[in-house]
């Protein structure tokens, strides 16, 4: 692909379009900084794209969609100025005060500033036919695929609420829902847990570890181990949804900027400011703990506080020395 440096030096580029990204967008498009957002080409809009009700976002008493919470944060930006390109950053310069962001797209940006607001990635389990079997009953979404199992027997991995989230929903579609988790107590809220313990169509499978995903072309069952009993034991389910958190996404900064012990992106204190003069970390990220939309977008707007005093500085040292 042929690269085409694009001229302008922009004062700020946001790598990102999850609530942080965006969040990040409304403030510094408000702020006059004409931001670029790079929202990603499949990953655009972040993890709330594959979310149902929103019940916990501040200002929706109804609860909201999780698409329609992020296109509404999309419009929100856009309305201030904010550029929106749905590609992805393949390569980023972040030393010396200009940085440089390839796009898959061969195109190449330049910034002064650059909020980096990545997000996080699924995790897997890292069993050998969990890659081959993906798309063919292994998914990690069930809002995307819940309904390809109709009147099926599913098996969801993990005991957090997005364990829960994803059982509950299946519920709808599925014959049966057995929730595997490897302890005997979920990590979910309270009221997610128990919404999911309550509900007539979910089992649960205790204290087990998924140690094997059975079929040729397709998912015909999941095998478990009992970590007290050691005894293994197959599950006969056609859909398998991984569950088990997330880890932030640093493959394309993590030789540049310092990492914390968690893998997540190292800011100063409470700040957002990286271990790289003009480059900046928001959301899910940098966040190992809370991880909600409402934290990520808070993240995102200090960041873009933090963007606007840094090239308010580097912008007026002549002054400065007058
Ligand atoms: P999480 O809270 O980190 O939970 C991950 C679950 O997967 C844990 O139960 C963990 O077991 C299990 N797990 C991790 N690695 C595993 C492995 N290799 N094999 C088997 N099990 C494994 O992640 P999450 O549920 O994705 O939630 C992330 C954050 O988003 C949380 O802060 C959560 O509150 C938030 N969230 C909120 C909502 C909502 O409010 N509607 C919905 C979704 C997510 P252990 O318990 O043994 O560690």
């Amino acid at each position: 692909m042929t690269s085409a440096q694009n001229d302008e030096i922009r004062d700020v580029i946001i790598v990102g379009s999850g609530p942080s990204g965006y969040t990040a967008a409304i403030y510094t498009a408000r702020a006059n900084l004409n931001p670029l957002v790079i929202a990603g080409s499949v990953t655009a809009g972040g993890e709330l794209m594959n979310t149902t009700d929103v019940e916990n976002f501040p200002g929706f008493p109804e609860g909201i969609m999780g698409p329609d919470l992020m296109d509404n944060m999309q419009k929100q930006a856009e309305r201030f100025g904010a550029e929106v390109l749905f590609d992805d950053v393949t390569e980023m310069q972040l030393d010396g005060e200009i940085k440089t962001l390839s796009l898959a797209d061969g195109t190449v940006y330049r910034a002064r500033a650059v909020i980096v607001s990545t997000g996080s990635a699924y995790r897997e389990l890292g069993l050998p036919d969990e890659k081959r079997l993906s798309g063919h009953g292994v998914s990690w979404c069930a809002t995307c695929d819940g309904f390809f199992f109709r009147d099926q027997t599913i098996a969801v991995i993990g005991g957090g609420d997005s364990a829960m989230e994803e059982a509950l929903f299946l519920t709808k579609f599925a014959a049966k829902v057995i929730v595997v988790h490897r302890r005997s107590e979920l990590r979910a809220s309270k009221i997610m847990a128990d919404r999911a313990l309550a509900h007539e169509k979910i089992e649960f499978v205790w204290d087990s570890e998924v140690i094997g995903i059975n079929g040729e072309d397709k998912v015909s069952g999941l095998v478990v181990k009992n970590r007290n009993s050691g005894e293994e034991s197959t599950l006969d389910v056609t859909g398998i949804f991984v569950a088990i958190g997330n880890d932030p996404r640093v493959g394309l900064v993590k030789d540049q900027l310092e990492l914390t012990a968690e893998g997540t992106i190292a800011v100063d204190g409470r700040s957002s400011r990286t271990s790289l003069p003009g480059v900046y970390a928001a959301g899910d990220v940098i966040d190992s703990t809370y991880r909600q939309a409402i934290t990520a977008a808070a993240s995102g707007c200090a960041a873009a506080q933090d963007v606007e005093h840094y090239l308010a500085n580097i912008k007026t040292p002549a002054k400065a020395s007058n």
